[in-house]
Order: C-alpha cells, then sequence, then structure tokens
C-alpha cells in the first residue's frame, strides 16, 4: 500500500523558484575584479537563468551536456550554474588554480560543450584552447557576448523536467594523489543536502542572513551554498577576488552575518585587520572547512562574538560531512571547553553517517581513543565516480575518505590525518596534522608542515617544516620547546628546518605529495 501523499520529485530549480517567488527582492550584490560593483536579486537570477536556458537550447545543448565554467564569485557564474540546470545540463565548476596538464585533461574527460570564462583566465584559454576537444563555444562572463546571449532571449521558458536522479553538477577533486576524479552530483542529492544545510546545525540560514561565501565557487559546489542560499532565501554578497581588504569593507558595507572558506582565507583577514585596525563587525557566523582550523583561528573569531562552525567534508560528499554546531551543554562549557570542543570536527547531521574501521576493516567503537579510516555513507554521498567501471563504495554503501579519525562518544569526529599523510614511527602513528597546528601557534611561525622521513631505526621520523612570519627570527628550539608540552615526548620532530615557501594544491591546502618527493632521500643529522 502507498501512502497518501504527492509524488513530489526533488528538482534542484525548484530551489530557484521558491528563491524567485518568496524572496525575489533579496540582492545579490557582486563586486567584480576591476572594483565595480553591481546588484540583482534572485527575481533576477531567474530570469536570467531562463534567457540562459533558452540560449543554450538554441546552440542545440541539451539533458546531460556538461557546461563548463572557468571563474570566480559572482552574480553571472550563479545564473549560469542555475540556467544550466535548467536545461537540463550538468554544470561543471573547473578549478583555475589546477595546472594546465589536469584543467586539459579534466575539460576532455568531461567533454564539456560550452565553457564560460573570466576574462582574467583569458590567456588560460588562449594557451588550452587547441588541446581543449570537445568545447564548442566559449564565453566570457565579463565581455559583451554574455549581454548579447541573454539579451536575444526572451526569457519565456519552462524549466527542464526529468528524474530526481538525473546529473545536474559535476566537480572534480583537486588531484592530491592521481588524476582528477569527477564527482557527479544529482538533483535528489543537491536538494537533500541543501535541506540540510540550512538546518541551525550547519550552516543555520534564514532570510536574514547575508551571506559571502569566500569558498570559491569552483570548490566542492562551493559548499553548496548557492543551493542552500536559494532554498533559505538569502542575500548573497559575492566578490571575485579573495583580497581581505576588499573583503572586510563589502562585509562591513553590506552587514555581512555569515561567511565560509579554508583557514587561509581567515589568516589573510587576521593580518589585514591587525594592520588597519579594520573588523568585520556584523559577523555573526563563520564557517571553516576544507583543512583543519587551526585553535588560535578558532579562538580569535569567538572572542569576536562570531560563532565557528568547524566543517569536515569532501568532493564526494557534496561536501558537508559534519559541522561543529552547539551542543545541548554549549552554555554549561567554559570559553577553553567550548575552544577545545569547536578544534573537533563537529557531529553528522542527520543524513549521513560516520564510521570507524581499523587496517582489517573491523569497525572501531566511539571512544575518543580508537583511531582509524574514516568510513561515510548517506544520500549526498558519492556512490561511484564519473565515467568510472566500479563503485568506489562498499556493497553497505560506506566510502572510504582516506581520512584517519576517532570518534568520541557523543559523536563529535577528529580528524586526525590523511590516510597518507600519517607518519609512521616504529609502528605507531604520529599525526602531521596535531604537529603542524601545534607548530603554527608558536610566536613567529607563519606555516608549517610535517612529513615523515626515512629513518634507519624507526622507519620514519618527523621532519618540521617551517615558514617564518615577515621579519621573525624564530629558532628551531623555540619550535621545539613550544611543542614540548603539546605532543608527546616520541612525537617531537628529529629537526625542524626553515624554508621560504611551502607548495599548495589549487584549493589553498598543503601539498603533501610534493613535499614528501623532495625530501624523500632526506637524511636526518
Ligand atoms: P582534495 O583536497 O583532495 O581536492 P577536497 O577539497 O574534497 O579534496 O578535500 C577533502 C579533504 O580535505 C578531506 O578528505 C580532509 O582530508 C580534508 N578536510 C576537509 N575539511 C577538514 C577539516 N575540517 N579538518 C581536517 N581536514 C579536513
Amino acid at each position: 500500500m502507498l501512502g497518501g501523499m504527492q509524488d513530489h520529485k526533488l528538482r534542484v530549480m525548484q530551489l530557484l523558484d521558491h528563491a524567485a517567488r518568496e524572496h525575489g527582492g533579496q540582492e545579490i550584490v557582486t563586486h567584480w575584479a576591476d572594483g565595480t560593483e553591481t546588484r540583482t536579486n534572485w527575481a533576477g537570477i531567474a530570469r536570467d537563468a531562463r534567457r540562459l536556458a533558452q540560449a543554450l537550447k538554441a546552440w542545440g545543448v541539451g539533458p546531460g551536456d556538461r557546461i563548463a565554467t572557468l571563474a570566480m564569485n559572482h552574480a553571472r557564474h550563479l545564473v549560469a550554474w542555475y540556467g544550466a540546470i535548467g536545461v537540463g545540463c550538468v554544470i561543471h565548476t573547473i578549478n583555475p588554480r589546477l595546472f594546465d596538464e589536469q584543467l586539459v585533461y579534466i575539460v576532455n574527460h568531461a567533454e564539456d560543450r560550452v565553457l564560460f570564462y573570466d576574462t582574467m583566465f583569458q590567456p588560460l584559454i588562449d594557451r588550452l584552447k587547441p588541446q581543449l576537444t570537445s568545447v564548442e563555444h566559449y564565453v566570457a562572463f565579463d565581455g559583451p557576448e554574455w549581454d548579447a546571449l541573454l539579451d536575444a532571449q526572451d526569457g519565456n521558458y519552462a524549466w527542464h523536467d526529468g528524474d530526481e536522479r538525473d546529473p545536474c553538477m559535476l566537480c572534480y577533486t583537486s588531484g592530491t594523489t592521481g588524476n582528477p576524479k569527477g564527482v557527479l552530483y544529482e538533483h535528489r542529492s543537491t536538494m537533500l543536502h541543501a535541506m540540510t544545510e540550512v538546518s541551525p546545525s550547519v550552516f543555520n540560514l534564514s532570510p536574514q542572513s547575508v551571506c559571502l561565501p569566500i569558498v570559491p565557487m569552483f570548490h566542492a559546489a562551493s559548499w553548496g551554498l548557492p543551493f542552500a542560499g536559494a532554498a533559505a532565501g538569502v542575500k548573497f554578497v559575492y566578490a571575485a577576488t579573495n583580497d581581505a581588504k576588499v573583503l572586510c569593507r563589502l562585509m562591513n558595507q553590506e552587514k555581512v552575518t555569515h561567511s565560509a572558506g579554508v583557514p587561509t582565507v581567515w589568516l589573510a583577514m587576521f593580518q589585514h585587520m591587525d594592520e588597519t585596525g579594520d573588523t568585520p563587525a556584523h559577523l555573526k557566523q563563520v564557517t571553516i572547512g576544507g583543512s583543519a582550523a587551526p585553535r588560535a583561528m578558532i579562538e580569535r573569531l569567538m572572542k569576536m562574538g562570531v560563532r565557528v562552525g568547524h566543517a569536515w567534508g569532501m568532493t564526494e560528499t557534496s561536501p558537508i560531512g559534519t559541522m561543529g554546531a552547539p551542543p545541548a551543554n554549549w552554555d554549561d562549557l567554559s570559553f577553553d571547553e567550548q575552544v577545545d570542543l569547536v578544534c573537533k570536527q563537529g557531529r553528522v547531521p542527520f543524513g549521513v553517517e560516520l564510521r570507524i574501521v581499523d587496517d582489517e576493516g573491523r569497525v572501531q567503537p566511539r571512544d575518543g581513543q580508537s583511531s582509524g579510516r574514516l568510513q561515510i555513507r548517506g544520500p549526498w554521498v558519492i556512490k561511484r565516480y564519473f565515467k568510472a567501471e566500479a563503485d568506489c563504495a562498499c556493497e553497505e554503501q560506506w566510502f572510504d575518505t582516506g581520512d584517519v579519525a576517532v570518534l568520541h562518544p557523543d559523536g563529535t569526529m577528529q580528524i586526525t590525518d590523511r590516510s597518507k599523510d600519517v607518519i609512521k614511527s616504529g609502528g605507531e602513528w604520529i599525526s602531521s596534522v596535531e604537529l603542524e597546528n601545534a607548530a603554527v601557534g608558536c610566536p613567529g611561525v607563519a606555516e608549517a608542515a610535517a612529513i615523515g622521513v626515512y629513518h634507519p631505526k624507526w622507519d620514519e621520523r618527523p621532519l618540521l617544516l617551517v615558514v617564518r612570519k615577515p621579519g621573525a627570527d624564530v629558532t628551531a628550539s623555540d619550535v621545539i620547546g613550544h611543542l614540548a608540552d603539546k605532543v608527546a615526548k616520541w612525537w617531537l620532530p628529529d629537526e625542524v628546518l626553515f624554508v621560504g615557501s611551502l607548495p599548495h594544491t589549487a584549493t589553498g591546502k598543503l601539498l603533501k605529495t610534493a613535499l614528501r618527493d623532495q625530501y624523500r632521500d632526506y637524511r636526518l643529522k
């Protein structure tokens, strides 16, 4: 017997319809790379998305085809997302910071038919064009073609209809290991993820939220914010730049309450605040994810009266896996205990499940001690990479994240490392992440990376690479002294080397593979 309720498919365009109908006047502000600012609103985004869908259809582009973007955050990029999905296509956001070979690989693998881009990437496009075999149309968002394309259409268009399991978006992982892999999101997974993100225990969004996502639209679907923001009817403020001075000014000008980004963007913001005395005065909630948020960062934001949501996730999980939202006993905790809690990666929202397994695949207890491989399952977690021949999740749908974590009895998850980054010393694991986080708390240290290097007796021992803050003269013994009461004695790095800079991935994370290659033959003193 079936129940008596409506058979209503979950389709992404319902989000935009809702935003345009119920929150049509909510503004979408853009600060463009050339410094100009424009304003539209959800009704305007919907109108332009319909015209773009018509234009794509006129080109013979349709259901299932991939439409690529190589662009920063702005209103037209948002129009491209919804316009492409509206005509049944798959929006494929590409990270312009990837290496040329990776970009060529990704576009050809995705078989993108149209590529929308920002003119700041024109040299990149010109360089890659001869190798992009599938692209038929190139359109600059900030050039005259965009206006001409939309102006030729009347906007009288009904969104393409289909199944809720149809694909709607394609994001490639940044390829910290091997070739980038495509994650193909569906209408249904995207809708469930968006509806969850709105909730108080995730992004805590409402029509009173003014949200400036610093996380790029090309990184893990901008953490789902363009979808969740439509569901909640938020006002968006977009900046096609990462310049902390611009971001801080915009935050105050538009009274931004919510923001989200990787740790490095907050470091830049703090530096700006220290230099100028400026502060983003209206911020209420900041989400930090993509890599572990250092304690000092969390503490500083919390002292500014900001609620910090430390989130963990990956492209393969749409990306929200966990989020640190205040638990029931939050008000009973001291400030330091609250900071301790936020340093961990939070708990799952309803919809996904986590477990920890050891190397033999045995499920480990949630005791805050047992560390092992973190696995996840749920309706917005990957089952199979785009064009892959086999599933990447096991039969019971568990996907192995490649992260190493512990689960605490209350369900709080704590990442201790990436499985390929743990340092194995005498058969025991040393967390490179913990060493790095403790090291960046040392005065004078700007950034640190810990890697395992060969040791004849212990197999591997930690080597700590440190970048000094400008003008600082911190020494190796200062760093070791700082670490001494923060990590176990046998975890202390055998050596501290000062370097001018550290390599990063296209999403701003430490590129450990490159460091391991570089120091493969390094002999500890
Ligand atoms: P990649 O960096 O491989 O392109 P993602 O951007 O999807 O892929 O990153 C996912 C990975 O980032 C996770 O598997 C985890 O290692 C790391 N990560 C994400 N959020 C956090 C966090 N809050 N703390 C620690 N690590 C995190």
